[in-house]
């Protein structure tokens, strides 16, 4: 691997919106987004250049939930052979997975499930998964609210809420969508229903590729999705299924009101805090 490129932890890659489950705090906005075909072609061109000037360890594919994809075989096949990563995490719901999906867990690494406690039967998925590729159980006991529909003027707020953010700061969630580079999922997913500026780096069209990647993920300047977004301080919940057409009342209220407020002030001590959703992570090898 050149060592010029930039090297990150991850990339992750949204391969559908659509999802079995309808959950409250979906940061993915999964429950309301629309329907979108996924542009296979333009996935190959983007990771080919993109290829040229990074590398990470892991690519995680996700949604939506990924086994709802109809092309999820071929998105991991263009991921693979780009060769722009070591390893290939689909991260599901694992209610969907049977069978007939062995061929697709064959050629993954490592099968990461969210437990959201709506019913996963996990030996099954040790069954599936066994001698195949490696699995992570993730058991989500609590989530944050992910965002404010009225979302808040105060510059001030929204700084701190970016400054604090452990989504692209710490976990580095860099996204790869419809031929952009975000260092979050929020910048794209929040744009979409609010109608906001495009906030990430055109891939195709970027001349110096490189350098447009650095100056944005080192940028000080809180993305305009960071207005509705509240970061990783949104206030604490536990997991509920809501109706797709309640969804976004769930979050009509403004920004200032849905802050955790402690947290947010240990975040600016200590920058990568628990945030405290995930209970238990197991973890079984091939
Ligand atoms: S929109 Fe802003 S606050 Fe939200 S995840 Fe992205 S960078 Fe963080």
């Amino acid at each position: 691997m050149e060592k010029s490129k930039i090297i990150s932890e991850k990339l992750e890659i949204n391969v559908t919106n659509l999802c079995n489950l309808s959950c409250k705090g979906c940061s993915h906005l999964s429950p309301i987004c629309i329907k979108h075909k996924f542009d296979t072609e333009k996935l190959q061109l983007c990771l080919n250049k993109l290829n040229t000037i990074f590398h990470c360890e892991t690519v995680r594919l996700l949604g939506g939930e990924p086994f709802l994809a109809p092309n999820l075989q071929e998105i991991i096949n263009i991921v693979r052979n780009s060769q722009i990563c070591d390893n290939i995490t689909v991260v599901s719901n694992g209610l969907l997975i049977n069978e007939k999906h062995k061929q697709i867990l064959h050629s993954i690494d490592v099968l990461e499930i969210s437990d959201h406690h709506t019913g996963l039967n996990k030996e099954q998925i040790y069954k599936l998964t066994k001698g195949i590729c490696k699995l992570v159980i993730l058991d989500f006991e609590a989530f944050r609210l992910p965002y404010s529909e009225q979302g808040t003027q105060d510059k001030n707020l929204i700084e701190q809420i970016y400054k604090t953010c452990l989504i692209s700061k710490i976990w580095k969630c860099y996204n790869l969508e419809d031929g952009y580079f975000y260092k979050c999922p929020q910048a794209h997913t929040l744009k979409s229903i609010k109608n906001l500026s495009v906030d990430g780096i055109d891939i195709l069209k970027t001349h110096n590729l490189k350098s447009a990647l650095k100056n944005y993920i080192s940028s000080n300047c809180p993305l305009s999705a960071c207005k509705y977004c509240l970061g990783a301080v949104g206030k604490i919940y536990s997991q509920q299924q809501i109706k797709r057409k309640e969804w976004r009342k769930e979050q009509n209220q403004p920004t200032e009101s849905m802050i955790d407020y402690d947290f947010l002030e240990k975040l600016k001590t200590k920058a990568n805090s628990n945030n405290n959703c995930v209970k238990s992570i197991i973890s079984k090898e091939k």
